[in-house]
């Protein structure tokens, strides 16, 4: 009988120390080993430790990186769109886009999403199972190799919930800011949420100075409960007090994210029903918590049936929330050549499983 493996890529600097001292070698071979498995080299690549050690790790732990299944990128833009392939065959996608300011890449949470979204393609086959913490981290060390690029940031905006996959997607962002690791800074690493009240409590319990994002995509909660399940168990009042309370304890500015889709939320006076809401729940006399609108025309998925407001609807959306003291941005469209969108790659590759 062995115990359950440990996943090398998971572990924290002091995790591995620990790790090899059981395994009879000396501390500092974590030391050694930490900043090479976060550049992307397996045990068996790295020239600094024996082969009694590799095989004493390979004995004790299991290491993976995705695999890239296929490729795209942006004759547009540069955007490249990954799907990964993952130790027992599923894929997820993350994409690496370029801004003047840097490298971000988005990645994925879990294979596939159990929250029903009517107008994501991603829940459309469910949820089959949670990212390890090694495999949220493996997506971006497997891109920046591949690409041969730093990569400055984070956003989890890619298939999955994040919140629904707790305890893992914490560990990743620890080991993803650390400085013998890929030293990504809390304040470029978004977090997406559908709105997972209770877990947005427990997150702002850690104060990581992450930016929290909240996908709204509706001014009230009838027309939000008909494209999001998840607001029949936690209703907009009970979100917006939650993101209250986050601010109230990081400081950090929340960002709500609003699709919009032709014929269900895209009228001038959603735009006032919004600004309303904002205003009124977030910004009382005492609260001036500062408040950001990131616009996002919806991504049509056959599956779905739904589409994009046209440009004229967008424009006129964004001046009413600006006219009512919200800041409200388009969300720019990278790599719109290649199906930059979350999820639908995934769906197309007919093997996945
Ligand atoms: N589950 C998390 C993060 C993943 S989705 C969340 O819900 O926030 C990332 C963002 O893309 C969310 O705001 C989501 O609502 C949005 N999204 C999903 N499908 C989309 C589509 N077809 N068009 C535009 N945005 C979409």
């Amino acid at each position: 009988m062995t115990d359950q493996k440990q996943e090398l890529l998971a572990l924290t600097p002091t995790e591995l120390e620990d790790l090899f001292t059981a395994l009879g070698e000396p501390r500092y071979r974590a030391k050694q080993i930490f900043p090479q498995l976060h550049r992307g080299l397996s045990p068996d690549e790295m020239t600094n430790i024996g082969k009694q050690t590799r095989a004493r790790l390979a004995e004790a732990t299991t290491y993976f990186l995705p695999r890239v299944r296929r490729k795209l990128v942006s004759a547009l833009d540069g955007t490249i769109k990954y799907l990964f392939e993952l130790a027992d065959g599923h894929c997820v996608e993350s994409v690496l886009m370029h801004y003047e300011h840097g490298t971000t890449i988005c990645i994925s949470s879990q294979v596939g999403c159990a929250m029903g979204c009517k107008f994501c393609a991603s829940t459309i086959g469910g949820k089959v199972r949670n990212l390890t913490a090694g495999e949220l981290l493996g997506q971006v060390i497997a891109a920046a190799r591949d690409a041969g690029e730093r990569v400055d940031g984070i956003v989890m905006m890619g298939i999955g919930e994040p919140l629904d996959n707790f305890d893992a997607v914490v560990r990743f962002l620890k080991l993803v800011n650390l400085p013998e690791g890929l030293n990504i800074g809390y304040r470029h690493i978004s977090l997406s949420t559908c709105g997972l009240v209770d877990r947005i409590d427990r997150l702002a319990e850690l104060e990581l100075p992450i930016t929290l994002s909240i996908s709204l995509h509706a001014a009230n909660d009838e027309t939000r409960s008909a494209i999001m399940p998840v607001n029949r168990r936690w209703n907009i009042a009970s979100l917006l007090d939650a993101c209250r309370r986050y601010f109230a304890k990081t400081g950090r500015r929340i960002s709500f994210e609003y699709t919009l889709i032709a014929g269900k939320n895209d009228t001038v006076q959603d735009a006032r029903e919004l600004a309303l809401l904002l205003n009124r729940n977030l910004r009382t006399r005492t609260d001036t918590m500062p408040i950001h609108v990131n616009l996002i025309p919806v991504n049509e998925v056959a599956e779905t049936g739904f589409s994009r407001a046209d440009a004229g609807a967008v424009k006129r959306f964004a001046a009413e929330l600006e006219k009512n003291g919200i800041r409200a941005t388009v969300r720019r469209r990278l790599g719109a050549d290649i199906q930059a969108a979350c999820g639908q790659l995934r769906r197309e590759s007919a093997t996945d499983k």
